[in-house]
This record gives structure tokens, sequence and C-alpha cells, in this order.
């Protein structure tokens, strides 16, 4: 048993390091010795995380006529914050240890005195999470700002402006998606919890007697996006009453097994009308949606799936992370492959093109015009180092789906190039005209 979960705690090491290594994440600000919990995609980590952040993009924005998109501005006015409750309530319950003074949120430890020293711990206080800085030259009350702590308020702010610009009819969505900041007490896991971190949310607006249905309708569609994500087995917990916000009649939290426990990765949740019912009290605006048949007016009420992008890029790297047994020797001898078995549509590289040696011209060139055709339209690598085997394994590493070797066979009449596959290891012959367009049907 205990064996088994040092495995699992020694995932997330292999994880961080496999990630520095390759360029996928480095720790933030490394060479003045980090900043604590904050991390730096590399040029593996952005293609990966711009690839989920597009795919969410075209499948709930792009490929449906019910939904818009915004982006909106990072420092809103705090007149926001106040309407949502953010000032007020955003807080977490924090308690300190007298004796080491290490912070701990109190919901989140068990023991009675400090898991560190074992010194005595105080009463608990809330602790406000929204992020402060000020605006402009002055730094009193009067210009003091908050980073956003979640992409949602921009979206009930700029429900009115949809309204009289985009002609769409209830129901129908707002997306964005973007940074986001909270001053946790606990950061940590990586970039589980970090207080710099991006989100993919959005506000689905409909009339109150469709609100049941449309939450079963997004539930579906949530499992339907961490299917498409490679996510084979996640929780669905129904959160009792005594936990969820007062206004919501339902919230869904999508739990995931993470190697240091089972925690959130989505939500959903039943808003009500409490949004835009603050925003509407607060900024004296009429918020209300007029039915273009009855007239009448009303607030609709609210459906949001949120998704943490930076939870779903750990559990891409999670879920795609095989080792496995590679062929060196035509006489079947093995060694082990590290191999990310991301979805090809998620690989921050999609196609890797090497000439078989580098002391030959022509295959070099014909090669390169190989690389250069296909550098439009895919990430490429072009790789002439090592061992084909060698750039196999380092291709395999980084989870490119397909490798092109350009042989002797390419320079005769047949125009042949091998591709071989990162998933089987099997190796086809492919004509040079057709490679665009294969490369095409596979990743896409
Ligand atoms: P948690 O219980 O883990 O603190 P939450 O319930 O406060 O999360 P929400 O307010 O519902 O989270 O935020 C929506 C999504 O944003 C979460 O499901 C998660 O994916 C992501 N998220 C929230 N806080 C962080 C964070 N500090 N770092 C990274 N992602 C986060």
């Amino acid at each position: 048993m205990n064996s088994m979960k040092n495995q699992e705690t020694n995932l997330i090491d292999t994880i961080v390091s496999f990630c520095k290594r390759r360029g996928f994440i480095f720790p933030g600000s490394e060479i003045y010795g980090g900043l604590a919990n904050s991390w730096d995609y590399g040029p593996l980590g952005v293609e990966l995380k711009n690839n989920i952040r597009q795919e969410w993009w075209k499948r709930f924005v792009h490929q449906r006529q019910d939904m818009v998109g915004i982006d909106a501005a990072l420092i809103m006015n705090p007149k926001v914050w106040e309407a949502s409750g953010h000032l007020k309530e955003f807080s977490d319950p924090l308690i300190e240890c007298k004796k080491c003074h290490h912070r701990f949120r109190a919901d989140q430890i068990t023991s009675k005195d400090c898991p560190d020293c074992k010194g005595e711990l105080t009463n608990s206080r809330q602790f406000n999470l929204m992020l402060k800085t000020f605006l402009g030259p002055a730094q009193d009350k009067a210009s003091e700002v908050f980073f956003r702590p979640e992409t949602a308020q921009a979206m009930f702010v700029n429900f009115k402006n949809i309204l009289d610009t985009s002609r769409q009819r209830l129901p129908f969505g707002i997306a964005q998606t973007g940074k986001a900041f909270r001053n946790e007490i606990t950061p940590g896991n990586f970039i589980f919890r970090t207080r710099e971190f991006e989100q993919m949310e959005i506000e689905y607006f409909v009339r109150e007697s469709e609100w049941q249905t449309s939450f079963e309708y997004w539930l579906e569609q949530m499992r339907q996006w961490l299917r498409h994500l490679g996510v084979k087995k996640w929780h669905e917990v129904e959160i009792p009453e005594a936990d969820r916000a007062h206004y919501s009649k339902r919230t869904v939290d999508i739990e995931y097994d993470y190697p240091f426990g089972k925690k959130e990765l989505y939500g959903l949740a039943y808003r009500g009308d409490f949004d835009l019912k603050n925003h509407m009290e607060k900024s004296g605006q009429d918020l209300r949606y007029t039915d273009p048949e009855t007239k009448e007016q009303f607030l609709p009420h609210v459906i949001e799936p949120t998704f943490g992008l930076d939870r779903s890029v750990l559990v891409a790297l999670l879920e795609a992370y095989h080792e496995d047994q590679a062929p060196t020797t035509e006489e079947g001898e093995t060694e082990k492959r590290v191999v990310m078995k991301f979805p090809k549509w998620m690989a921050p590289v999609k196609v890797a093109i090497f000439p078989l040696v580098k002391n030959n011209p022509e295959i070099v060139a014909k090669a390169k015009g190989v690389y250069d055709v296909l550098k439009m339209n895919f990430v490429c690598q072009y790789d002439e180092s090592g061992s084909i085997g060698k750039r196999y394994r380092r291709q395999d590493e980084i989870g490119t789906p397909y490798c092109i070797t350009v042989d002797f066979d390419t320079l005769k009449r047949s125009g042949n190039i091998t591709v071989r596959d990162r998933d089987t290891m099997k190796q086809e012959k492919v004509k040079i005209k057709n490679i665009a367009s294969f490369i095409a049907k596979k990743t896409s």
C-alpha cells in the first residue's frame, strides 16, 4: 500500500523534472532562486497549453451558434467585486502556527497542532484572496484595484453589450479564457494551485424554467470534453446544500485522482440570477432581457461550466506519461522509452522530419524541402543528429505523433518517405506529394 502511494507521489516528481528537462514547464524566475509556486511555460509547454485552449474555444465557441466570446481587462472597476461579493466573501479560513509561523488553510488540516513542528495553532480567521494593486501614481485607498479572481464577472458586466450587438436570443452563452489571480494561502502541487492561473469559463443564460435541463446538458458537454482531453476516469461530486453558495440550487465538482489525492479539476454551478441581479442593482443599469415575442422583461438565469486551463495541462501530462520498451536492434533488443501519449490534436509538435544521413546533400535538401512545406501548416521539428532510433526516442518523449524519414528511396522515382507512428511504432511508406494531407488527416 505504502509503496503504491510512493509510486504515485513519485509520478508528480517525475513529471516536474520531465517538464523542466524537455522544456515544457520551468520554475518561475529560476536564475534568481525562483518565486515560490510560480511556473513558466517553456517552448513545448506553451504549444501544449495553446492547443488545449484553442481546442476548447473551437468546440465551445466557433462550433456553436449560441455562443460568443470576449476578452476582458484583467483589472476591472472595484465596484464589480463589491457587487459580486468577492471583496466581502472571497476568503479562506487561515490559521497560523505560533511557533514556526507557517500558515495553513483551516479546512485542509486535520491535526490540532502544527503539521510541521507540532506547535500550537492560532484560531482561524478569514483571509481574503483578492490580489491587490494600485492604478496610477498615488498608492492610496482611492487608487486601490484588484486583479480578477475569476474570468466570470466580465461576462455579466458585458451582458448588455453582448445583447445589444450580437443578436443572440436565449438560451445563449458567453465564453472567455484568460488569467485569474488568487492570493492562495497554500499554493502547491506543481501547477495545480498557483496564485496566477488561467481559466476557461462559460456563462450560459437560460430561462429559469430551463435551468435543470441546461445543467444536465452542460454536465454531458463537460464529460465529452474530458474524454476528448484523454481523461479516462473522473468523479462527479454533488455538492451538498450546506457547502454550496447560497444562490446555487445545484453544483457539481469534477474531481480527478491526482498523485497527491482526489481534488477538483472543473466545476459546474447553477448561479440563478444572482450575478445579473447584483450588477443591475449596483450599477443602476437595466440588465433585463426582453422576450422578442411576448416583450416580457426578466433576468435570465445562469449555468456556469468552469474549466481550469493549468489543471487541464497537468491532467493531460499525467494521462500522457508512459514508459514502455522499444526495440533498439533488428535482433529484438529493447530499451526503456518514455512516451507522451497525448491525443494527436494536443501534441505540441505534430511531425518531425529526419534525413536518414546528414552527409548526403541530396537527402538533406529533400528533407529540408519536406520540412519547409509542412511547417506552413504544422508545428514541425527538423532533426539530423544521432541515429534514427535516438531521434525517434527524442520525439516519443515529447509526444510527437509522426516522424518522417527521407532516405535513398525518396530520391528515386517512387518518392516514398517513411512515416513512423508514435504509438504503434509501425512504419509505412507515403508518397511525398501526399504527406501534408496524410498528416492533416491523422492529427486533426
Ligand atoms: P479549489 O477548491 O481547488 O480552490 P475553487 O472551487 O476555488 O477550487 P473555482 O472558483 O470553481 O475553484 O475556479 C474554477 C476553476 O479554476 C477550478 O475548477 C480550477 O480548475 C481552477 N482554479 C481555481 N483556483 C486555482 C488555482 N489557485 N490554481 C490553478 N487553478 C485554479
